[in-house]
């Protein structure tokens, strides 16, 4: 498999996804990830006997769940290149539901908390398209917030960040807090399928609504009347979520559906005051 035509033709023998298998390539042969022409053109040049030992190597951690974007070390997220490490969770297409709905909010001049920021990514994309926007990120892992650092500092966003288990070391009070924690259930099945990501960011108690459940009773302390909070959280927590919400006294508790069409955002906000 010294060609590239062979190195894809033996991915497939081992059942890997096309996409996945032309982006581990390009990442061995130090072409940009998006370059996938470029291989279709040159499917005949063939790879270095170290670029061989490289991919063989990543294509077995590939079957091993390994996400892609850590052995390619980037994933694209809401139009951003970010750089990812296995110390962050690699950001979900389906998060960009949770940027896109605090996008549709409309606010000006908003002061915005992204509680769990990890690589950055919901920070980053809100701060990238508002720059108006003040954004304050935290996460618990110090190792998340220098990869979120680092990437803000890489594409130029200003964003501060702070290492703060949910609200305890944040001041001040917010337009829109926004979060993606974790909320996976303790022995979900997903979770052999994620063992390579921090499983920190991704489990939360016997339902996966702890971490939920304190942000949500804490944020109306954080919150100017009239302010938001929007909640990413797992494909059959929307109406606990909402629940949660309303016993809390938000208003306009509703819910805004990923690309499968599954209820994965939740928000409300915190009543103006008569
Ligand atoms: N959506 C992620 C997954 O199912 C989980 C993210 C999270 O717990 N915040 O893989």
């Amino acid at each position: 498999m010294n060609k590239i035509s062979l190195a894809l033709a033996h991915a497939r023998t081992l059942d890997i996804d096309g996409l996945e298998a032309q982006t581990l390539l390009l990442h061995v042969m130090r072409r940009p990830l998006y370059d996938r022409a470029w291989l279709l053109l040159n499917d005949a040049l063939e790879l270095s006997s170290d670029q061989q030992t490289h991919y063989q190597q990543a294509l077995r951690q590939l079957l091993d769940y390994t996400p892609l974007a850590y052995l390619t070390g980037l994933q694209a997220f809401h139009g951003l290149d970010l750089q990812v490490t296995p110390d962050v969770l690699v950001p979900r297409a389906d998060t960009e539901t949770l940027v896109d709905w605090a996008l549709s909010l409309d606010l000006q001049q908003a002061r915005v908390l992204d509680l769990g920021t990890g690589s950055g990514a919901v920070a980053l994309a809100l701060k990238h398209k508002r720059p108006a926007w003040t954004v304050h990120a935290v996460d618990q892992s110090a190792k998340a917030l220098t990869v979120a650092q680092a990437n803000a500092q890489r594409l130029q966003l200003e964003v501060a960040f702070t290492q703060s288990d949910w609200f305890a070391q944040v001041q001040g009070s917010f337009e829109l807090i926004v979060s993606n924690p974790p909320y996976i259930a303790q022995g979900d099945p997903h979770l052999p399928g994620l063992v390579h990501e921090p499983q920190s960011a991704l489990v939360s108690g016997p339902q996966g609504l702890n971490d939920l459940q304190a942000i949500i009773a804490q944020a109306p302390s954080y919150l100017v009347p009239g302010g938001w909070l929007l909640l990413e959280h797992g494909y059959d927590q929307a109406a606990a979520v909402r629940d949660l919400l309303r016993q809390k006294g938000f208003t306009q508790v509703q819910s805004r559906n990923d690309l499968a069409g599954i209820a994965r955002c939740s928000g409300g906000m915190r009543p103006e005051v008569k």
